[in-house]
């Protein structure tokens, strides 16, 4: 693929917030031509779009994929949703949080973003709303993060968000209960992952520590 990878907003000195700087570029580490910059807006907004879309494309695929008898899905009681939302969020925000303290700086696009990826994998949930049969959970599928990350490292490039995702996709799967199609859409064989929980929150911690720990460097020089 030759498309470009996303660039963030222009790097002047002494940015701040969501737009990215390249204060630690060649810093005296030795790194050469990597550089660590922060997660920018435009990155934050694609990667949050490549997420959502995917989520629906998956969902849309299943409503025609699942058999009759796995149409199951029931859309969750109102009254549980603002807990319900406020819980991913935080778990997101905490684990964004994470990344920025392993870069020992503030990326407020990382702790933007994971919280928003937590909570955009719900979107799976929508035909429901509008009183369509649909699968359980037809986007909470490890097929759907695989094409998902494969796709980012495609448009995107940029490894930590990458991890990012990966660390909000497990993020969901661990305050989520009840039965999954882990390998949906090709399979709508139901688990009960609940044993899985603890290793869920295990891996969403590790891949935000990744997060932190990756640079921005994109894979191609000369672009920021
Ligand atoms: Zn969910």
């Amino acid at each position: 693929m030759t498309a470009p990878p996303c660039k963030d907003e222009p790097t002047e000195t002494g940015s701040k917030s969501l737009v990215p700087d390249a204060a630690l570029a060649g810093s005296g580490t030795g790194s050469g031509t990597r550089r660590r910059t922060s997660t920018g807006v435009r990155t934050v907004t694609m990667a949050s779009v490549v997420y959502a879309a995917m989520v629906l494309l998956f969902t849309l695929i299943s409503l025609y994929t699942a058999p009759q008898a796995s149409q199951s899905g029931t859309f969750r009681p109102f009254p549980t949703i603002p807990l319900h939302v406020l819980i991913l969020v935080s778990l997101g925000l905490g684990l964004g949080l994470t990344a920025s303290a392993v870069r020992r700086r503030l990326d407020l696009g990382l702790a933007i973003l994971v919280p928003a990826l937590v909570v955009l994998t719900d979107l799976d949930h929508l035909p429901s709303y509008f009183g369509l049969a649909q699968p359980i959970r037809p986007a909470h599928s490890f097929i759907f993060i695989l094409c998902t990350v494969a796709l980012m490292a495609t448009v995107i490039r940029k490894r930590d968000v990458e991890l990012a995702t990966l660390s909000a996709f497990f993020a969901h799967l661990s305050v989520d209960t009840g039965v999954f199609p882990p390998f949906s859409p090709v399979s709508f064989q139901y688990y009960d992952l609940g044993e899985f929980r603890t290793s869920f929150v295990v891996a969403a911690v590790a891949f935000a520590l990744a997060a932190g720990l990756a640079t921005n460097q994109n894979r191609h020089r000369g672009v920021s």
